[in-house]
């Protein structure tokens, strides 16, 4: 007896059995008990429900986000549609230092407030699993108060990733060697220490650190058992894909300028490619990802928001869908995967969501839609219209 089937439902069960048309989903006990064609299914459950044609689709899973911050940058983005690039602004001590400066001031309990109500965009579109960032903090304490703020979401599976190594505070300007010091010995040790720590990243880039200091940081992190992953060749080919794969990092991100090399070094450790449309688009970049090379070495690609408030203030997976296939050419097919079954493996949780297999939580979103393609074709729209949260139907914020 299971505890609840969906029945008259379609099913994008984003594994080898791909969609099935008149399907049945049940779950038990929080996870999914029995996914198939209607036709096979043959037991019963405590309570019935009537999908009414409904796709049913793995819960949402963004890889890549920075959703713990204080403050915006809005002013910013007015300097830049006046001329100032990124790199200007970061240069003048804008960019990610000024959201360093206003979350540092911020309490914890102001931090998660307005972290909750920005996460209400994540929920409404089907979302069960989204990575947060630290990395606004630059130091122990901010650092720490920015992951403990992560894991009190509510609402969905929150996975935190240290990235103490974002930028180089101003109390450390001009001694970034000093600074990754202090971030291998103090501060990504004490994050450890209060098991606050799920992945260790790092931004590689003329704008923040180097190779080797992206090396030390990942050697403090192997230290302490803890994955990686890393903000790869974004702006400029710094070789970040290839030290992403040469430390076994579970992703490169971004990786616009990633060359050939890098993409086979990559497919070589089995580290996938997390692509992030908003910062692109955003950014008003041309430069596109190695989709090509991507495809041809077999990487698999994952997709997130990158929410940020300097470079991609975007809250909608849906609408990162649509940029990664309008912007970069992915197909809806890939822009699905992108943000369910690669992204769950992007995490290192591919045991326990991006598909609708048996055994998965039963974390999965119902959307009125003719095809799952029509998540990637529409802009602006959010057909969901149920969403199930360990087995438990819930309704949209
Ligand atoms: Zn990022």
């Amino acid at each position: 007896m299971h505890d609840a089937v969906w029945l008259n439902a379609n099913l994008a069960t984003m594994t080898a059995h791909g969609a099935i048309v008149d399907g049945a989903l049940a779950v038990t006990q929080g996870r999914i008990s029995w996914s198939g064609p209607r036709s096979g299914w043959k037991d019963k459950a405590r309570a019935e429900h009537d999908a009414r044609g409904a796709w049913i689709l793995p819960g949402f899973v963004d890889c890549h986000t920075h959703l713990v911050y204080a403050g915006n940058r809005a002013h910013e983005f007015e300097l830049r549609l006046k001329g100032a690039s990124y790199e200007d602004i970061a240069k003048a001590g804008g960019g990610i230092v000024s959201t360093v400066r206003a979350t540092r001031a911020a309490s914890e309990t102001d931090l998660l407030a307005v972290a909750q109500k920005r996460l209400n965009q994540w929920l409404a579109e089907g979302t069960a699993v989204i990575e947060v960032k630290s990395g606004y903090g630059l130091d122990r304490d901010t650092e720490l108060k920015m992951l403990r703020t992560a894991r009190r979401l509510k609402g969905l599976t929150v996975r935190t990733t240290f990235l103490g190594a974002h930028a180089v505070p101003e109390e450390f300007k001009g001694c970034a060697d000093a600074y990754i010091d202090y971030v291998c010995d103090e501060v990504l040790p004490a994050a450890a220490k209060e098991k606050l720590v799920d992945a260790v990243d790092a931004f590689c880039e003329r704008i923040a650190f180097t190779r080797d200091q992206t090396a030390r940081v990942f050697s403090a992190a192997k230290r302490l058992a803890l994955p990686v992953k890393l903000h790869a060749d974004q702006l400029s080919d710094l070789g970040g894909a290839a030290l992403a794969a040469k430390y076994g990092a579970l992703s490169a991100d971004h990786l616009e300028h990633a060359s050939e090399q890098g993409v086979d070094a990559m497919a070589r450790a089995h580290t996938l490619a997390v692509l992030l449309p908003g910062a692109f688009y955003f950014l008003r970049e041309t430069r596109l990802p190695p989709i090509a090379a991507l495809r041809r070495a077999n990487v698999p690609v994952a997709l997130a928001t990158d929410h940020n408030p300097g470079s991609s203030p975007l809250s909608s997976p849906l609408l990162a869908m649509n940029m990664a296939c309008t912007l970069f050419h992915l197909t809806p097919d890939e822009a699905l995967a992108g943000f369910t079954v690669n992204a769950a493996r992007a995490l290192g949780m591919q045991a326990t969501h991006g598909t609708l297999e048996t055994g998965n939580a039963a974390d999965f979103a119902l959307w009125e839609v003719e095809s799952p393609a029509e998540l990637a074709y529409a802009i602006g729209a959010n057909p969901c219209i149920g969403i199930v949260r360990g087995g438990n139907s819930g309704q949209r914020p």
